[in-house]
């Protein structure tokens, strides 16, 4: 398979049609998987914010104190507050805030990014509100009919890190299942269900990069998610999430 960046898109601005500005740069195909950084996404859509949009209330600043005594930095309760009322749950709050996001993503501050926020003294970018209708959204605008993922750059727990996941898709399964199919001797695999639409957002922050590159959309081609089941449950129901559960209970000393 081949992955690029697609090159030339401009500062992406509130209204934009991100499809029309693709397609004037790229030919697409009806078999690519097109990669949409949310920040971009984010742009499109007007979700800027500024920290004065988000007055800290108590437990915003309850939290703020907190974080600060933590890490001995500044931390401004605005922040925290904007987390807050991005978020459906907060999974921890110290050292750093963990949080689920509305449409199911846990991430660190609700994944609102302070990094390539674009022009006007706007402090902040908010995650798309519902990325899989973002990614339809782009889709329908699309001639071609390729997969679109929208991604997010994300640290992973247990290792060191960050790398490309998706929070929303269209046009594909996340998943592909292997269960039921063998391996090498003939061994049934019972578990396996691989996130495919989070191994093509890594491949494709590969080539975008994180800082000033300028390259917020990558096309993958010529790969194939074969015959397999698919499945759409990327996101673990609270019930079934051990390690959300045991976070809940924890206390950071
Ligand atoms: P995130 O992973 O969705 O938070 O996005 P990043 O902030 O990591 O940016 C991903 C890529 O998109 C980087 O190459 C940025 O330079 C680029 N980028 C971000 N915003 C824009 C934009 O408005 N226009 C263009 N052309 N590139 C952008
Ligand atoms: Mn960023
Ligand atoms: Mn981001
Ligand atoms: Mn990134």
């Amino acid at each position: 398979m081949d992955v690029f960046a697609v090159p030339g898109l401009p500062e992406v601005r509130p209204g934009d049609d991100l499809a029309a500005l693709v397609e004037s740069r790229a030919d697409l195909r009806d078999d690519d998987v097109l990669l949409v950084a949310s920040t971009v996404v984010s742009k499109a859509e007007d979700r800027r914010a500024d920290l004065d949009d988000f007055p800290a209330g108590p437990r915003a600043k309850e939290i703020a104190e907190r974080l600060e005594a933590v890490s001995g930095e500044e931390k401004d309760p605005r922040f925290a507050q904007a987390v807050l009322e991005e978020s459906t749950e907060i999974i921890m709050d110290a050292p750093f805030l963990l949080t689920a996001t509305r449409f199911g993503h846990v991430g660190v501050n609700a994944g609102i990014d302070r990094s390539n926020v674009g022009d006007e003294g706007h402090d902040l970018l908010l995650l798309p509100e519902r990325p899989s209708e973002s990614a339809d959204r782009i889709r329908r605008n699309l001639s071609a009919d390729p997969a679109v993922i929208v991604t997010d750059t994300s640290g992973r727990p247990f290792r060191h890190g960050q790398r490309g996941v998706a929070i929303g898709w269209s046009g594909i399964p996340a998943s592909r299942d292997w269960r039921g199919e063998t391996d090498r001797d003939g061994h049934e695999l019972e578990v396996t269900v691989e996130a495919v639409v989070d191994e093509l957002a890594a491949a494709a922050n590969l080539v975008t990069g994180e800082g000033d590159d300028g390259l917020p959309v990558a096309v993958v081609r010529d790969w194939e998610f074969g015959n397999h089941e698919g499945s759409d449950n990327l996101y673990r129901d609270v019930d079934g999430d051990f390690v959300r559960q045991a976070l809940r209970g924890w206390e950071f000393a």
